[in-house]
């Protein structure tokens, strides 16, 4: 079974594929620490119980193969459906997209792309250093907290190419205003720049 929070399709709005047509598979419960900046909490509560026959069959009906897998924090049910529905996604031809903190550790197994959103919280990284062979792309949420990121990425021995910068802001005007420091950060870094396109087309406006 499944813990789901929500279902819907849309356009990834954010990271790599930013852009793309996807649909979204939102699993419930997050893990400590919470962020206090989360825009998802209603998925740190229990959600609806799906099989995971019945949740293929509603993702398939989308008729869309790239398929984003967030949370909440999704690997938490790993062993407990996410695994037979990443599967039988990949062996209907789907393209797997996983959202992840990397607070926890995560399956090597998995065939899906990784994205991790570490999280910087009361003065330290929450992040599993064994996660360093398995996230194929780093997302930061940057305002002006430039030196936490870059020694991050120092200690870890980050390729650039695998680093994407974001602004922070909940809203349009906040997100604007750090475009030319991020856009500056990445010039300098060699990273690259992405922005978070649900905010900039809708503002706080949610579920788009
Ligand atoms: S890890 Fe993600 S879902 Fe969980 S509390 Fe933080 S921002 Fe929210």
């Amino acid at each position: 079974m499944i813990e789901l929070a929500e279902l819907f399709y849309s356009l990834q709005g954010e990271g790599p594929f930013a852009g793309r047509p996807a649909v979204f598979v939102r699993l419930s419960r997050c893990l400590p620490p919470l962020c206090p900046w989360c825009d998802t909490a209603f998925a740190w509560q229990p959600g609806s119980l799906v099989a995971v026959d019945e949740l293929v069959g509603k993702i398939i009906a989308y008729d869309c193969s790239f398929v984003v897998i967030t949370g909440g924090e999704p690997f938490l049910q790993w062993s407990s459906g996410l695994q037979s529905l990443e599967e039988a996604l990949i062996g209907r031809g789907c393209f797997i997209q996983y959202e992840t903190s990397g607070k926890l550790d995560l399956p090597r197994q998995s065939k899906g792309f990784t994205v991790c959103s570490p999280k910087f919280l009361d003065g330290s990284w929450h992040f599993s250093n064994t996660n360093c062979s398995v996230v194929d792309a780093y997302k930061f949420v940057v305002e002006d907290d430039f030196q936490v990121v870059d020694e991050f990425i120092k200690e870890r021995d980050i390729p650039a190419e695998k680093v994407w910068i974001m602004p922070r802001g909940a809203s349009r005007d906040a997100q604007l205003a750090n475009f030319e420091a991020i856009w500056q950060y990445c010039v300098k870094r060699g990273f690259s720049f992405s922005p978070r396109l649900h905010t900039l087309a809708f503002d706080n406006k949610k579920g788009v």
